[in-house]
């Protein structure tokens, strides 16, 4: 029962270990094809029970990456979008939560017409209706599916059964499947073993899917031989076993890939026409990010610092607009529960600029304001993102303005100043999922600001994920003593920037500029933050 697709597909699943780097492959490969002039979106499907990770603990998921459309999703939702430079959406990621929320939905709703409503067919039917919305838009040449966890997962496996369904309705030259695993190195032997990797694809196989390409990560070249055993064990062609060698930079996975051939052997099973990469752009980033001519020292302060994924797309934002000055940005992670009014200045003393990270909840507020009021006060650069803003605001009452007490309604409900509030629509939210103000809000800035130099433009709009926000009862005040609001939500008049004005570069924004930084596209305002941490570090120069 086949059907016209108006897409191609191409399956990524994964085996033998979790955190392969599916995410980055599957970017990798999005970006070889892009660069081949084929529209392509990448999409995540999830094995877990939460609806998204919007409620999950960073410690459990990593960052929250946040869409355009206000959808809250996994961090490869960044990945995808800094290597094809093209927004996700919505239905970019799917939860096997949501899968059975619409299915249950649709059984209330009496859809299903007193049919026993079971895994096969409904559940399966609902992932493929999902797997095939991007595609069947007319937007897409190819449509890329990661699989979130490994092949063998009990829950995972009616994915895997979709997936096997799916090549049967697309019929042949739409579908590539592709699995990633592991060759591992085993010391004691001095060997590269691939039994692991047989196993994986056994698992697959008896799913009922025969993989097309093996991507095999390894710390070691694989040799010919072992390429050989591969393919007539794997049943995969020989050149379809593609080496993927752990990598300086995940930046430079695409042009690996590029040498192993992978996109090639994808267009000859899609049949879709050979032409050469165009990746000039992206061999120029590369050429400005190995070759700085500078180098700063930034401290991130966040209180999930032992984790780096969890501040994942402000890392990568900081390695884009490095490369955009020529200059390796070294960032250190600093703990918001390590500082105090009487360490920070020790802790504080080496940096090029400070960036407080955004974050839920009390612990650690302290640390960052202690941190901030240094640097304002020393004129160290210094950019707030989100919370990191809240807490630049309250520095600044406290400090400046002398109002005792001031603080966030989220950490003292009944502050004497309450300077950072609940918005007025989050009074009445009970529910945590979905209920954030989530997604891109435009936003107008102040002719002559900071932020205006740097954008070189008027009218912006960013991504959100907060409840609180600035207090325009404190306006006045704050402007009135140097505290410039240079960018406000034209419609709703909330401040979504403040800036100092008698500072170096002092910026904070209640909105997440790291979400939309990308490499052929760094951020404006990571650009302009390490511009200004390098003006710094050469005044302190001898
Ligand atoms: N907790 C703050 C709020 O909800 C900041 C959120 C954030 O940093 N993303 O407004």
């Amino acid at each position: 029962m086949g059907f016209t697709p108006s897409a191609k597909y191409i399956f990524v699943t994964g085996g033998v270990t979790s955190s392969l780097g599916k995410g980055i492959i599957s970017a990798s490969l999005g970006k070889l094809l892009q660069a081949r002039g084929l529209s392509v979106t990448i999409q995540k499907f999830d094995p877990y029970i939460n609806i998204d990770p919007g409620t999950l603990n960073p410690y459990e998921h990593g960052e929250c990456y946040v869409t355009d459309d206000g959808a809250e999703t996994d961090l490869d939702l960044g990945h995808y979008e800094r290597f094809l430079n093209t927004p996700t959406s919505q239905d970019n990621n799917v939860t096997t939560g949501r899968i059975y929320h619409n299915v249950i939905t649709k059984e209330r709703r009496g859809d299903y017409l007193g049919k026993t409503v079971q895994v096969i067919p409904h559940i399966t039917d609902e992932i493929k209706r999902n797997f095939f919305k991007l595609g069947e838009t007319g937007q897409y040449d190819v449509v890329i599916t990661e699989i979130g966890g490994c092949v063998g997962d009990i829950e995972s496996l009616p994915f895997i059964e979709a997936v096997r369904q799916a090549k049967l309705e697309l019929g042949p030259h739409n579908f590539v499947s592709i699995h990633l695993t592991l060759i591992p190195y085993l010391e004691a032997a001095g060997e590269l073993k691939t039994k692991p990797t047989q196993h994986s694809v056994k698992q697959l196989q008896e799913e009922g899917i025969q993989t097309d390409i093996l991507v095999c990560r390894s710390s070691y070249p694989l040799p010919l031989e072992l390429r050989k055993k591969l393919a007539l064990f794997c049943n995969v062609q020989l050149n379809s076993v593609i080496e993927a060698r752990d990598a300086k930079t995940i930046y430079d996975v695409p042009i690996l890939m590029g040498k192993e051939k992978l996109a090639e052997r994808v267009l000859t099973l899609l049949k879709l026409p050979k032409s050469q990469p165009d990746m000039e752009d992206w061999k120029s980033f590369l050429g400005r990010l190995k070759n700085p001519t500078e180098e700063i020292t930034v401290a991130v302060v966040g209180k999930y610092v032992e984790l780096p994924d969890a501040y994942k797309s402000i890392a990568e934002s900081f390695v884009h607009a490095g490369a955009a000055n020529e200059c390796k940005v070294q960032v250190k992670w600093l703990s918001s529960e390590t500082l105090t009014d009487d360490n920070a200045r020790k802790l504080l003393k080496g940096f090029d600029g400070l960036l407080v990270a955004p974050g839920f909840g009390e612990r650690g507020i302290e640390g960052k304001i202690s941190a901030i009021q240094y640097v304002r006060e020393h004129k160290v650069p210094f950019f707030g993102i989100c919370l990191g803003m809240q807490c630049a605001v309250i520095e600044f009452s406290r400090h400046v303005l002398k109002l005792k007490g001031a603080a966030s309604t989220e950490i003292d409900t009944k502050a004497n100043h309450p300077v950072i509030d609940l918005m007025e629509d989050q009074k009445t939210v009970t529910t945590k999922g979905g209920t954030m103000r989530l997604g891109a809000y435009a936003c107008d800035l102040k002719k002559g600001s900071k932020v205006h130099q740097a954008y070189g433009k008027l009218h912006i709009s960013e991504r959100h994920r907060h409840r609180y926000e600035f207090n325009n009862d404190y306006k006045k005040q704050l402007e009135k003593a140097g505290m410039m609001a240079s960018g406000i939500n034209p419609k709703s008049g909330l401040v979504e920037i403040i800036e100092l004005q008698d500072h170096p570069w002092f910026v904070g924004t209640q909105f997440h500029p790291e979400l939309k930084s990308t490499v052929l596209n760094p951020h404006p305002l990571f650009v302009n933050f390490v511009k200004s941490a390098l003006a710094y570090k050469k005044t302190k120069r001898p």
